[in-house]
């Protein structure tokens, strides 16, 4: 059954509270260890039961494609290769005969290892190596014992109730030959291959979709017959062979490759967790994994409706972080929804800085709308923010929110050095903005009077050529002089 995340709708969930029965996505828990499918509950604090990435995993009728694709990389046809060419270059003696077997065992060893790495949540081969190295090759007579042992089952099932019950018998261990193949490549135990019940309960947990399965496996042989054929029907004996040795192996690996997806999709329903493995993640630090965990905090709090408590966490982290604009941003945008002008103002200072250095003049107008309703003719007491903000208003065409800030900029901050850059943004507003000459003129003129130490002061005539000629303000041309 697949879950999904109780704040992520359409999000297939990949831990689970016991405790209080929620569904958690990767995305609400960006602090979990996937490698050690550990992860504590975001409310209860307590471990959670990991249920892997079946519930992400693409359905193996969607991915028939791939099921394709998977024999042809570099492992799996040099293994293929070396199995089949390799015994046709020994003579017939008996050291060439232990060879040729000890190949085939590599061969099928390395195919019963695809069911397994797949399963794992490997959807790329296994290394060659699998193949030559290591423990395992008893995989092969295992098979042979449960194909020795479904053989007796057949036969016993003909003596004691005759051909019908042998049929029955027959058509049922048939059925269950993927689903045996599938417990023997997991668990290394004919006992267990063959163990009915076993085998009923995988086919039950894994439901119809066994059925479409089955389908997909007799299409495959029957593909692979009718390829081996075409080959020993179109090409010299010899030839032949190779092709249809290749053909054989290459089917197989597909098939095998199914049968372990079908184990990964179904790991849940199976008893075990198991992760994509091909595209893991570099670890990242824990810093920011704090960082995600908050945001992923924020957004449930926020799903909840639990507003005071977001706002609460924002506050408690902005002290920490004064200026971390991710979190002015957060807080802007919660007392903006909830229309809490109190705060607003209370915030301004941090708020309009934020806003000024991410260049958002129409947001940034909002808010100074917002500040004068309950704060009629406010102004920021800071001169250097108070010219920022204009610059970034003036430069976004809010032409009025920028000349109010400016008002009186020589009166509100006498000596300060940001007055001459103050007057010409308000000039600019005024000229370039509303059309009003007039006005510009007489605040360059200021300027030119009253600041003749600034470094601007020697561009303002150029400026009121520009302001005589009705031209936009856009002072001196630009040059590469370093001031
Ligand atoms: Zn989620
Ligand atoms: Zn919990």
């Amino acid at each position: 059954m697949r879950h999904d995340c109780h704040y992520h709708p359409g999000e297939p969930a990949k831990w689970h509270c016991g405790e209080c029965q929620m569904h958690y996505c990767s995305r609400c828990m960006p602090d979990a260890n996937h490698r050690r499918q550990h992860a504590l509950c975001p409310q209860c604090n307590r471990v959670m039961r990991y249920l892997g990435a079946a519930t992400e995993a693409v359905p193996f009728w969607n991915r028939i494609g791939a099921f394709f694709r998977y024999p042809f990389h570099t492992d799996p046809m040099l293994v293929i290769a070396i199995c089949t060419l390799v015994p046709l270059l020994i003579t017939g003696n008996i050291v060439g005969l232990i060879v040729s077997l000890v190949l085939v065992l590599a061969l099928l060893k390395y195919t019963y290892a695809v069911i397994r790495h797949t399963a794992e949540g490997h959807m790329k081969p296994p290394p060659l190596a699998v193949a030559f190295t290591g423990s395992g090759f008893d995989i092969v007579i295992l098979q042979l014992l449960v194909f020795i042992l479904m053989g007796a089952l057949v036969g016993a099932a003909g003596m004691l109730g005759g051909p019908v019950l042998m049929l029955v018998m027959l058509a049922l261990v048939v059925l269950a030959l993927p689903a045996s193949v599938m417990v023997l490549a997991m668990e290394h135990s004919v006992a267990a291959a063959v163990n009915p019940l076993n085998l009923a309960v995988l086919i039950s947990r894994i439901g119809s979709r066994y059925f479409l399965l089955y389908g997909y496996l007799i299409l495959l042989s029957v593909a692979s017959g009718a390829a081996q054929e075409f080959a020993f029907n179109h090409f010299a004996p010899h030839l032949a062979n190779i092709l249809a040795g290749f053909l054989n192996s290459t089917f197989t690996l597909m098939l095998f490759h199914m049968l372990g997806y079908l184990l990964f999709q179904y790991q849940e329903e199976l008893g075990f967790a198991s992760d994509h493995q091909d595209q893991e993640k570099p670890g990242e630090s824990q810093g920011r994994d704090r960082t995600r965990r908050f945001d992923a905090d924020i957004d449930m709090n926020l799903k909840d409706g639990n507003y005071d408590r977001v706002e609460s966490m924002l506050k408690e982290s902005l002290k920490r972080e004064p200026a971390n604009a991710c979190r002015l941003q957060q807080l802007h945008s919660l007392l903006t929804a909830r229309d809490d002008r109190q705060e607003l103002y209370r915030y301004h200072p941090r708020l309009l800085a934020m806003l000024a250095d991410s260049n958002d003049g129409d947001t940034m107008a909002g808010l100074l709308a917002t500040i004068e309703s309950i704060q009629p003719g406010f102004k920021p007491d800071d001169p250097e923010l108070t010219l920022r903000c204009a610059k970034v208003l003036y430069n976004r065409g809010q032409f009025k929110p920028a000349l109010k800030l400016l008002q009186d900029f020589h009166k509100r901050f006498p000596g300060s050095e940001c007055l001459p850059h103050a007057y010409l943004t308000m000039a600019q507003a005024l000229a370039n903005g509303l059309g009003q000459w007039e006005k510009a003129t007489a605040f360059l003129s200021f300027v030119k009077k009253r600041c003749a130490n600034h470094p601007l002061h020697e561009q303002i005539d150029v400026y009121l050529q520009q302001a005589r000629n009705r031209e936009p303000l856009k002072g001196p041309r630009a040059s590469f002089n370093v001031e």
